[in-house]
């Protein structure tokens, strides 16, 4: 690895970015609490999607045509077409993962049966990494291979917790689902309101729920809410001048 081109003495006074991403004190430390966070987290991006993809269509539709009957069939033909290709990329995904979890399980099972005094040794030489002496080391790597050996590896050699291996089948539902309920926002707002006032009343909505859903998910990624709102609601107001763009020219050239 090449010297870090940022080194402690050259950043001068800037300390006030590593002050923000040292780590928090109330940051979960339970494999439990993190994958449930992993969920919400989810669900928020996909509420996300929903917003922004199904806003840019009917948007776009709204600008060529003020009839409901094109809005109302781009909507909800994009909410479904969002909604599955969601659920089928969160099932792939979430199915390779496991697999690979799977394998890395068995693997870690076969070692453990097959060569026990090297997996003690490599278990003693992991804590060691981490800081304990070798006599401290080996005590502790006996103790969890009495207690736990096949825990006591999984832990700490691939961080994997053997109980919580995520669900495909629940993932791409729960995708899916997030979606639907953020793509359901733009549908309405631009359904709801008089002609006039549909992609006003939908843009004004659209950037509302964005700010809501960048400001949750910062939150439970830790991480500066106000950059994240302003990345998203930037990101939508963009992606709705853009359709509503393609849609006016659309319109002019007579489509
Ligand atoms: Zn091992």
């Amino acid at each position: 690895m090449t010297d870090s081109p940022r080194s402690p003495s050259s950043s001068g006074g800037a300390d006030n970015d590593s002050e923000n991403r040292r780590p928090a004190h109330d940051e979960p430390h339970t494999a439990g609490v993190s994958s449930r966070l992993n969920w919400l987290r989810a669900g928020v991006l996909g509420a996300n999607d929903g917003i922004v993809s199904v806003a840019g269509l009917v948007v776009g539709v709204a600008a060529l045509s003020p009839d409901r009957g094109p809005i109302l069939t781009a909507g909800v033909a994009g909410l479904v077409a969002g909604a599955v290709s969601m659920a089928l990329g969160e099932y792939v995904s979430v199915s390779t993962q496991r697999d690979t979890e799977r394998a890395l399980l068995e693997k870690e099972r076969r070692e453990l049966e097959q060569t026990p005094g090297a997996e003690l040794d490599e278990l003693t030489s992991m804590y060691q990494a981490r800081g304990l002496s070798e006599e401290t080391a080996h005590k502790v790597a006996e103790e969890l291979t009495a207690h736990d050996a096949f825990a006591a590896h999984v832990d700490i050699e691939l961080g994997i917790d053997p109980d919580e291996l995520t669900n495909p089948i629940s993932a791409a539902l729960s995708s899916a689902i997030s979606f639907t309920v953020g793509a359901l926002l733009p549908l309405i707002a631009i359904l709801a309101p008089p002609t006039g006032a549909r992609i006003p009343v939908t843009f004004v909505a659209v950037l509302l729920a964005l700010a809501l859903t960048g400001a949750v998910s910062a939150r439970l990624g830790g991480a500066n809410p106000r950059r994240a709102v302003v990345r998203v609601v930037l990101g939508g107001a963009l992606a709705m001048i853009i359709t509503y763009a393609v849609g006016q020219l659309l319109g002019v050239a007579g489509v």
